[in-house]
């Protein structure tokens, strides 16, 4: 909300249109972890009944995620989010074997392209597999990209930038009768896509809490029973072993508790969240010139709308939507003075203009129809506002070239 002169606040609108950044904690959620921070507080390693009531909760959280990714319980390991969860899964494999060859993709997130970045300055080799124009991986390169020394293979389930969800099975497939490893980072999928990772041949499988409705601050990393990783923070002896640092009780009973809820009423809330995705696309494509879709039109998340405005920058569109009170993002990150495209449309052979005009909305469970059409309303006019000034559009419709 803004001030007036005067100081008053001024109500204001306000839509959130950035899930795939995080989202709010759901009340049902806050009320389970509320008693973990207060009454029972008790170290969950500590053999005391204060302890030891930390403990209970503990396993049944982890029985409850188990469930609703089709795992063991022991199976389940509790991180401090999804970069941790990816760090290990792929530093858990490299420090294991010592060297050899890792299969990712190009549009994979910063936490695992860093990672495998880090693990190239160590020895290993990384092949980054390439996508098609609507951002779906390319299962032949992958397939001619696998050698004898190959350790891993990390694909994730669908992109946060445009949403794209990949053929993870196919990929399990190819790797099983491989005889090797395979990793998918679903810190997005969560809650959008239904999980088994024993049928679907999941081998290891990341999420984060605050990405579904739960906490931030607290991840998982499912792993098979057997794979026997390396481990990755060391200390105590938490995570049976695994992984160190006191017990986040209240994160994790949050995270459970998400987690479930995510998955209740399933069918229903996706098929919801995908009906008004495709009313925001549409009413976009049809009513503001230019624009264009980026990522795949069906196998998309069902709160993803990401599409550039050709001729303007995603950022100015952000920061003036911003004064009318919706949130959205782009792929694009401003770094040290210079403009940086957005490497996951970059990889779908975006062009670099078109990279650099596109705007990701995306929807969340509370979102409306009314706050759809106040944003359709709001980005018209500011994509209106920007052409008038682009000296790119005056170019393209035949005015000033020189500006
Ligand atoms: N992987 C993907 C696909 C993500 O979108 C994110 C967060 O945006 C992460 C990993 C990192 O998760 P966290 O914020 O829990 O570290």
């Amino acid at each position: 909300n803004q001030l007036n002169i005067e100081g008053k606040v001024l109500k204001m609108k306000r839509v959130y249109l950035d899930h795939a950044a995080t989202t709010y904690v759901l009340p049902e959620v806050l009320k389970e972890m509320e008693p973990y921070f207060t009454d029972v507080f008790g170290n969950a390693s500590s053999l005391h009944s204060f302890g030891q009531e930390g403990a209970v909760a503990v396993a049944e959280a982890r029985e409850k995620v188990a469930k609703v990714l089709g795992a063991n319980s022991n199976e389940i390991y509790f991180t401090s989010c999804g970069t941790e969860s990816n760090n290990w899964a792929l530093r858990g494999i490299a420090y294991k074997k010592g060297k050899g060859h890792i299969i990712t993709s190009q549009i994979e997130h910063p936490a695992i392209l860093q990672t495998c970045a880090d693990l190239e300055k160590k020895g290993f080799e990384v092949s980054y597999i390439g996508v098609n124009n609507n951002g779906i991986i390319n299962l032949e390169e992958l397939k001619k990209a696998i050698r004898p020394d190959t350790i891993l293979i990390s694909v994730m389930s669908a992109n946060n930038e445009m949403g794209a969800i990949q053929p993870i099975e196919e990929i399990a497939k190819i790797a099983k009768e491989n005889k090797i490893p395979f990793h998918t980072d679903a810190v997005q999928a969560i809650g959008a896509i239904k999980f088994n990772v024993k049928e679907m041949g999941i081998d290891m499988l990341s999420l984060s809490g605050h990405k579904f409705y739960g906490p931030k601050g607290i991840g998982v990393l499912y792993i098979r029973n057997g794979l026997g990783i390396a481990k990755f923070m060391t200390g105590g002896e938490q995570e049976r072993n695994m992984r160190a640092g006191t017990t986040n009780t209240p994160l994790i009973v949050g995270l459970a508790k998400a987690i479930t809820l995510a998955y209740e009423n399933f069918d229903q809330k996706v098929e919801e969240l995908a009906k008004k995705r495709d009313y925001l696309i549409n009413r976009i494509l049809t009513e503001i010139p230019y624009s264009s879709l980026n990522g795949d039109s069906k196998n998309r998340l069902p709160n993803n709308v990401n599409i550039s405005y050709k001729f303007i920058e995603g950022e100015s569109i952000l920061m003036l939507l911003d004064f009318d009170g919706i949130a959205v993002s782009t792929g694009s990150a401003c770094s040290s003075g210079s403009l940086k495209s957005s490497h996951v449309l970059l990889a779908m052979g975006t062009d670099i203009e078109l990279a650099h005009s596109s705007v990701r909305m995306t929807l969340g469970e509370k979102t409306t129809y009314e706050d759809l059409d106040y944003t359709v309303d709001c980005l018209k006019k500011v994509i209106e506002n920007l052409r008038n000034m682009s000296p790119l559009f005056a170019e393209f419709k035949g005015g000033i070239t020189n500006v």
